[in-house]
């Protein structure tokens, strides 16, 4: 089948830039949301992403300053899910939320329409049965900021219909994403899978006393060819971020005291100087010129 109309479900961060990508990509789009409120926030979010697109995508002005046009606002579920093909879920990543969130849409949408999650924790598997369609449901996860960081990470549960995930797959395709298929469920999908771990022994080494941040990145940088190092990705992530899951993992494995030092570090190294990493010019690199980018960093 091919989808014409694409309903997203949440206009967060995440969502309206799907919302944005995919009417950018010629579809129509429902932004579907909780009240008025998230709906007029989620209207200045696509006007600004007017504005990225239009820098971005030089060659394709018309298609950036279009794409507003193709998208449409609703609060009522049943009314923004009437006509969709696909429903892409944005929504906060609460189990319980999502949870609920499910059993409200398997209801209101048409039989035929795909669900799909966006989560980046969780997996199909947890929300499957309040779908009501276990075998239209899996994953399709973005990356922040997808019209550059363009990767369609499509996931399906031991349940899916080969077919829907061909469909997804197609899908990603069509909004310029470029569809990745994983063939069964992995939590943290792949790019995860590879990132998280190599961020966690970065911040061991520092954290441990092993080596400083600029020599990890050097040497990362250095062998693999890598344009940044974990550190440079850390402050993209954002350190605020880092900490919430340092944190995190402090309180699950109070016997590590690795995880706790970490957790302290970030917090009055960073977070408590406002050095919350590239979004607000400061973290372990300073921006818009980062150090690493210099020419004699990777120097002798
Ligand atoms: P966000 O907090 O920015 O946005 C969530 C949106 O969902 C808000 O507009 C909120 O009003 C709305 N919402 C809340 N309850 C709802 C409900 N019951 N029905 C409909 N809408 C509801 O969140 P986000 O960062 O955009 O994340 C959304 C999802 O995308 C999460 O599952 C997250 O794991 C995933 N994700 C986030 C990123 C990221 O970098 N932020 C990257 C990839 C995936």
């Amino acid at each position: 089948m091919q989808f014409k109309h694409i309903t997203v479900a949440g206009s967060g961060v995440l969502g309206s830039q799907i919302a944005f990508q995919t009417a950018f990509k010629g579809f129509d789009v429902t932004i579907y949301d909780i009240n008025d409120d998230a709906i007029k926030k989620a209207k200045e979010r696509i006007a600004s992403l007017e504005g990225v697109y239009t820098e971005y995508f030089k060659n394709e002005q018309d298609a950036a300053k279009s794409a507003q046009s193709r998208i449409r606002y609703a609060t009522d579920l049943a009314e923004a899910v009437k006509d969709a093909d696909l429903v892409i879920e944005a929504i906060p990543e609460v189990e319980k939320i999502k949870q609920d969130f499910y059993k409200q849409l398997g209801k209101a949408a048409p039989a035929d329409t795909i669900f799909a999650t966006n989560s980046s924790t969780m997996l199909p598997s947890q929300f499957a049965e309040y779908t009501g369609r276990p075998e239209k449901f899996l994953a399709l996860h973005f990356a922040n900021h997808v019209w550059q960081n363009n990767t369609g990470e499509v996931m399906e549960h031991a349940g899916t219909d080969p077919k829907v995930v061909q469909e997804v797959l197609d899908f990603a395709a069509a909004i310029g994403m470029v569809p990745l298929h994983i063939k069964k469920e992995q939590p943290g999908y792949i790019l995860n899978s590879l990132l998280v771990p190599l961020l966690d022994a970065a911040q061991g080494l520092w954290g441990n006393g092993v080596a400083d941040p600029q020599t990890i990145d050097k040497t990362w940088m250095i062998a693999t060819g890598a344009p940044m190092g974990p550190f440079g990705i850390i402050d993209v992530v954002g350190l605020q971020t880092v900490y919430n899951i340092v944190s995190t993992k402090a309180a699950q494995h109070p016997e590590n005291k690795g995880y706790k030092a970490i957790a302290d570090m970030v917090k009055t190294q960073f977070l408590d100087k406002g050095k919350m990493g590239m979004g607000t010019g400061e973290g372990f690199y300073t921006y818009p010129n980062p150090a690493y980018l210099e020419k004699d960093f990777l120097q002798p």
